[in-house]
């Protein structure tokens, strides 16, 4: 067998533990005779796997009783248009802080649907940081604050999270969901594409309080696009991603058995440090993002030229290593290094990265 460090941003490692046992009931689930992909949704062994699921997200996170979870198709961006679709309803204004492409888009969908204040943004550095949240003033009138916590693309990420008082806020964690305990409460809806931290590609995981589901019970929106529709139908008015479900679930019971988010926080943070304190000890690589500022999860990172980064992706090949480039937007170099990467693989990294240097500096 030969599994590789990957480093890709997104769909990226899973727990190789997870990964096997899926592979050893993927001819026959818990004496069903059957794959979970071969299953009917509404059958009894289904309803017990997206059952599970849910329960063991709600106590893996501490989910409060007044917020839903939900399972939808359409990754994260179905949701930078269903949020304002569903959201931005009542005054039709939100305001949105701007750090980087994520919210761009969310940005751009959202006016299609009323005005969207900028109330803070890093653009003018390139989104090398995260804007103080202590110094944004906030709209009173705003349907929702909306923000995206880990900028996938430039490695950044929030400490702190905004007060925006009895505005909701709604939070994009795409690429840092349970990386990190979660205090639900401080927002009105937080959601993620699972691909990035959590399971396959094909599901996006909401949780959303109760009054903002609401919101949309009356709106004549196609029933698909409605919160209500897949709060009322438990997830299931159609089909859904039944098999990134089941794998999402098998993610929720490995996190827990390991210590869950407080264990993953620690580790994180431990595999985080390794690699930018090397970073920070070396003259070769640098790193664009302010350290108040740094993602735990995306770690972007230059060599002293453009044709060096290129040599270093060619030069990595030679190792189990892979998609260490940056995204196209900015180039360089990034080793995203999500929950189910292992420490080795950053010490590997970092061992390839010294005698990258040694040679090229
Ligand atoms: C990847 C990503 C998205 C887009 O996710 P899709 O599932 O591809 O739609 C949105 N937000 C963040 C922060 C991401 O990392």
């Amino acid at each position: 067998m030969a599994r590789i460090y990957n480093f890709s941003a997104g769909p990226a490692m899973l727990p190789e533990e997870v990964l096997k046992e899926a592979a050893a009931e993927m001819l026959d689930y818990n004496g069903s005779g059957m794959s979970v992909m071969e299953m009917s949704h509404r059958s009894k062994v289904y309803q017990q796997i997206i059952d599970e699921a849910e329960a063991d997200l709600r106590k893996l996170v501490g989910i409060p009783d007044n917020y839903r979870v939900l399972f939808i198709q359409g990754g994260a961006t179905l949701q930078f248009g269903m949020i304002p679709l569903n959201l931005m309803t009542v005054n039709k204004k939100i305001d949105l802080i701007h750090t980087g492409i994520w919210t761009k888009k969310a940005m751009a969908d959202a006016k299609l649907c009323g005005e969207v204040r900028v109330v803070a943004s890093s653009e003018e550095s390139k989104f090398s940081y995260i804007p103080d949240v202590d110094k944004i003033k906030f709209n009173e009138d705003s349907d929702y604050v909306y923000m995206c916590d880990n900028n996938t693309i430039y490695g950044t990420k929030y400490k702190k999270y905004p007060n925006t008082g009895n505005v909701p806020l709604i939070c994009d964690m795409s690429s840092c969901f349970l990386s990190e305990p979660i205090d639900v409460k401080k927002f009105g809806m937080i959601y993620a594409g699972a691909q990035k931290n959590v399971g396959p590609a094909g599901v996006a995981i909401i949780i959303i309080r109760d009054d903002l589901i609401a919101r949309s019970k009356d709106l004549p929106l196609p029933a698909y696009l409605k919160y209500a529709t897949h709060s009322e139908n438990g997830s299931m008015y159609n089909t859904p991603p039944t098999y990134a479900i089941y794998i999402c679930g098998k993610v929720f019971k490995w996190l827990l058995k390991n210590g869950g988010l407080e264990a993953r926080k620690a580790a994180n943070e431990k595999k985080a440090k390794l690699l930018y304190d090397y970073l920070d000890s070396s003259s070769f690589y640098k790193t664009a993002v302010e350290p108040a500022s740094r993602s735990l999860m995306n770690v972007t990172f230059r060599t002293p030229s453009d044709e060096l980064d290129a040599l270093f992706l060619e030069e990595v090949k030679k190792y189990k290593f892979t998609n260490l480039k940056g995204h196209k937007s900015i180039g360089g170099l990034r080793a995203s290094i999500y929950n189910a990467m292992p420490i080795e693989g950053v010490e590997a990294l970092i061992k390839y990265m010294k005698e990258f240097e040694e040679a090229h500096k």
